[in-house]
């Protein structure tokens, strides 16, 4: 089995890019059990990021590596949070302290136009850490954004992310209809239909 290294320390991204992977017959190793640190996230970009963080896994471990990034861009804020999804409330953030972040970011533009948002994904995947042609799959799930949270389910900004022409928060959408239609499925499909043949 072709060994690859999975550039998070998340256990929900690992499980379900293991997942994924185990179909595909790869043995997935994280970097968290290898021992590597976590990549200085010094890009302006989800791909930069994904990029970078996929390189330094490579580097450190000599085996291919995979990385994501993903965060929300809201359009009237110019695409914020952004890269900076996670800590977009400072430091300490927590899924509730970066949704009342988001909803007073909003509040002088409310009242006009929906305020259209996307989550977006990246999967960037290198063979080695100077790959000169990663392989890389965006994708993006565009709705709008709530006045208040809504529902459950979910993670981050779920509760305020109303999913079009399901008339529902995507925390109030049941796990496995959003594991079909995310920014992160869609990824993960392309990079699915991909992988083979790449690696
Ligand atoms: P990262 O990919 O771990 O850097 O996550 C970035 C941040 O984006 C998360 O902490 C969430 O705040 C947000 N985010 C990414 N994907 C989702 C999602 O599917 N639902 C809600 N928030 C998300």
């Amino acid at each position: 089995m072709k060994k690859l290294v999975i550039a998070t320390g998340n256990a929900g991204k690992l499980n379900e890019l293991q997942a994924l992977l185990a179909e595909a017959s790869f043995d997935i190793i994280s970097q968290k059990t290898l021992g590597v640190s976590d990549a200085d996230e010094t890009g302006l970009s989800f791909v930069e990021n994904a990029i970078l963080k996929a390189r330094h896994a490579s580097a450190a471990t000599g085996l291919p590596a995979l990385a994501d990034d993903s965060g929300l861009c809201v359009d009237i804020l110019g695409g914020a949070p952004g890269i900076y999804s996670a800590r977009y409330s400072g430091e300490g953030a927590t899924d509730a302290t970066n949704n009342a972040m988001l909803l007073q970011s909003l509040l002088p533009h409310r009242g006009g136009e929906p305020l259209t948002a996307r989550f977006v994904c990246v999967l960037v995947l290198v063979r080695h850490a100077d790959d000169p042609l990663p392989l890389i799959c965006q994708a993006e799930w565009a709705g709008e954004i709530l006045e208040a949270v809504r529902g459950e389910q979910g993670f981050g900004y779920d509760p305020l992310f109303l999913v079009p022409g399901e008339g529902v928060s995507s925390a109030e959408l049941p796990r496995e209809r959003k594991n079909e239609i995310s920014h992160r499925a869609q990824a993960l499909q392309a990079l699915k239909a991909r992988i083979q043949e790449y690696l």
